[in-house]
C-alpha cells in the first residue's frame, strides 16, 4: 500500500486552532518515500487555514467507479500511529501506521486529481 502526503482537513486539529507556529508534523517526502518530521515555522492564515494539515494517504480499493481512501493526520500528537523511536545515535526516527485512519469515498476523477496536483519540492505549510 502506497503512502504519500498529501492537506487534508482534520476536524479534531481544527478544535485545537492547528496548524500554528510550532506545530510539529510527519510527511513522506521524496522518491524514497522517507517519513519526515517538520516543524510550522511561520504560517501564513491566508494559505493555510485553521484544519488543514498534511494526512498520509492512500487507495484502499477502487469498487463502483469510486475510490475508498485512507486518510490519517500527520500532525504529532493527534492521534495518529507515529510511534517515536531512536536510531543508534540518539536521534529520534518516526514509523507511520494506518491502524487509526480514517476512510473517505471519492470519485475516481477527484483520486486523480489528488495523486496528480502536487509539486514534489519537499513540502510546504
Ligand atoms: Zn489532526
Amino acid at each position: 500500500m502506497e503512502l504519500f502526503s498529501r492537506t487534508a482537513y482534520c476536524e479534531k486539529c481544527a478544535k485545537e486552532k492547528l496548524p500554528d507556529n510550532g506545530t510539529l508534523f510527519a510527511v513522506i517526502q521524496g522518491t524514497g518515500k522517507q517519513v519526515v518530521v517538520l516543524k510550522v515555522e511561520s504560517i501564513r492564515r491566508r494559505r493555510t487555514p485553521v484544519g488543514f494539515t498534511p494526512h498520509f494517504v492512500s487507495l484502499l480499493k477502487v469498487k463502483n467507479g469510486e475510490a475508498i481512501v485512507a486518510m490519517q493526520c500527520g500532525v504529532i500528537g493527534c492521534g495518529s500511529v507515529i510511534e517515536t523511536e531512536y536510531d543508534q545515535l540518539g536521534n529520534p526516527t518516526y514509523d507511520v501506521g494506518t491502524i487509526e485512519a480514517r476512510r473517505a469515498i471519492m470519485t475516481i476523477e477527484d483520486w486523480n486529481s489528488l495523486v496528480l496536483n502536487f509539486r514534489d519540492t519537499g513540502y510546504e505549510i
